[in-house]
């Protein structure tokens, strides 16, 4: 028997697509992954430590602490949860089938499937990126920041959005000195993010600047080199790690061919819906948004596509 409802993916969306589903009597299923786009399951709050914008927790809560509550209640109410990523998916016929990286022969088949996979960090291929690749180059200061090799030394953050302030914003704790480096001349980020940093003694902006290159003794990063987006000029910075903030990638390799994408390879919804162009497949969260990206919008959409899911097999007379 097919499921009628499997949720791929494992942030906010996700758990609230499964808890919303699970409610409604359906018994979905949700695939988490297994560090599936480079992020544990529970997605990108794991990489964060305060969240203070989610409704509901007034003294701020841990992006983990927040997803382990997520998935609790997801399966309090009835959802069966598999640590596995999905490798593959067939939308060309119903009942969909989709195929787990665990056993990539069998199939997995369900009436309707909601997508919350999310979105992945971008990095840049500078010269020197894969010599020093998580030799003190990182993509989630949150995550890394607080390392040894990490104290006391000159910190690099590329990037202007709310990530990039949140890092830079972090990562002073523990450096000497934070050098934000963003490619134009005003943050993208949100005032109040902006404000943290700029009244940071610790963090320095440089404006119309972009990292081109690393470098170092084999074993760390040592040195970034600087490049100005204004006039070209170059320089080398001593620096004791770097970190990029540079935005996201969706998560849907996966389901290339099979629907509807946009040029960033964003899902497309039906606007106000999360209705995809395959009829019976939903798309939550991140990875059909680059607008807002938020925890609460993400939740959110995952409610609208558990509702709207829930109608699509009433309509279908699939009970
Ligand atoms: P994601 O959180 O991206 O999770 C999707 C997950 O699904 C993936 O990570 C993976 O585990 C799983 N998955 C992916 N592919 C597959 C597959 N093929 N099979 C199975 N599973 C798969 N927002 C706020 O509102 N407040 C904040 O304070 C905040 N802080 C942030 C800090 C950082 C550092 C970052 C990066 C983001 C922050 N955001 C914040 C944004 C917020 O985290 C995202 O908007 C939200 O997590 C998106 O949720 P999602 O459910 O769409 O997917
Ligand atoms: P973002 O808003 O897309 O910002 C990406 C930044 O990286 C931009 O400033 C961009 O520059 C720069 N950039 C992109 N490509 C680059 C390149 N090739 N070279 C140099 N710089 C490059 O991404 P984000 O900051 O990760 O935020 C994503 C979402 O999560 C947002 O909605 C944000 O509000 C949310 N978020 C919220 C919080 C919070 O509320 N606490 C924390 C983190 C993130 P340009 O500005 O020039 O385009």
């Amino acid at each position: 028997m097919p499921q009628k409802v499997i949720v791929i993916g494992s942030g906010p969306a996700g758990h609230t697509a499964a808890i919303y589903s699970a409610r409604a009597g359906l018994s979905p299923v949700l695939y988490e992954g297994f560090m599936a786009g480079g992020v544990a399951a529970g997605g990108q709050l794991t990489t964060t430590t305060e969240v203070e914008n989610f409704p509901g927790f007034p003294d701020g809560i841990t992006g983990p602490e927040l997803m382990m509550k997520m998935r609790e209640q997801a399966v309090k109410y009835g959802t069966t949860i598999y640590t596995e990523t999905i490798a593959r998916v067939d939308f060309s016929k119903r009942p969909f089938t989709i195929f787990s990286e665990n056993d990539p022969e069998k199939p997995i088949e369900a009436q309707t499937i909601l997508i919350a996979t999310g979105a992945t960090a971008r990095t840049l291929p500078i010269a020197g990126f894969q010599d020093y690749w998580q030799k003190g180059i990182s993509a989630c200061a949150v995550c890394d920041g607080s390392l040894p090799i990490f104290r006391n030394v000159p910190l690099f953050v590329v990037g202007g959005g709310d990530s990039a302030c949140e890092e830079a914003t972090y990562l002073s704790r523990f450096a000497s000195r934070v050098f934000l480096v963003h490619r134009r001349d005003s943050l993208r980020a949100s005032q109040i993010m902006q404000k943290r940093v700029l009244e940071n003694p610790k963090i320095e902006i440089l404006w119309n600047t972009e990292v081109v290159s690393a470098g170092g003794n084999g074993a760390k990063v040592g040195e970034v080199g600087l490049k100005s987006t204004s006039n070209a000029s170059e320089r080398k910075a001593e620096a004791g790690g770097l970190f990029f903030a540079i935005g996201h990638k969706p998560n849907t390799d996966v389901f290339k061919g099979q629907l509807d994408t946009d040029k960033d390879n964003y899902i497309i919804t039906v606007p106000g819906t999360t209705r995809t162009s395959k009829e019976g497949v939903f798309a939550c969260g991140d990875v059909q948004d680059k607008r807002y990206r938020q925890a609460i919008t993400a939740a959110g959409s995952g409610c609208m596509a558990a509702l709207e899911s829930e109608r699509w097999l009433a309509e279908n007379g699939i009970h």
